[in-house]
């Protein structure tokens, strides 16, 4: 279903207009309006799920298989140096619209960006407990 105050919900459906990279019955790719380098694009769902909690699972495997096809192209004609997939759910990891969506960042070697996270530390100890609570 789609949503009629969802931004996303109106440019997966065409309702509003994008750079579209690809399209078909599931998906919509578009180009970022705040790209990160140059070609970052978003996959984004033709049906409204909010984040990756709410997104079935013949989507989210879907969504990697055009990502590939993307990617593909990005490095073929942007001749792109490497690539990240980034996907935040949930405003405390940065998610600022709320319809499921994988950003594709293509990039350049000096690209000036950043994406990254501070590396913690670890003991055998907090691994364990960490595993035991996700898997028990
Ligand atoms: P996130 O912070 O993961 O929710 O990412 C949202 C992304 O959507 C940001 O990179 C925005 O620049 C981008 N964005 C927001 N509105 C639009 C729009 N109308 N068209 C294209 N990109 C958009
Ligand atoms: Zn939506």
């Amino acid at each position: 279903m789609k949503r009629d105050d969802c931004i996303f919900c109106k440019i997966a459906n065409g309702d509003v207009p994008s750079k579209t990279l690809f399209e078909d019955e599931r998906f919509r790719v578009i180009l970022d309006l705040a790209p990160a380098t140059r070609g970052h694009a978003l996959i984004l769902p033709k049906e409204h799920a909010a984040d990756l909690f709410e997104l079935p699972e013949e989507i989210a495997s879907g969504a990697l298989v055009v990502a590939k096809k993307v990617a593909a192209k990005m490095s073929e004609k942007l001749h792109c140096d490497g690539l990240n997939l980034v996907q935040n759910n949930g405003e405390a990891a940065g998610q600022t619209v709320a319809h499921f969506h994988i950003h594709m960042i293509p990039r350049y070697r000096d690209d000036g960006q950043q994406i990254n996270w501070i590396p913690g530390g670890s003991t055998e100890e907090g691994l364990e407990a960490v595993k035991r609570e996700i898997t028990g």
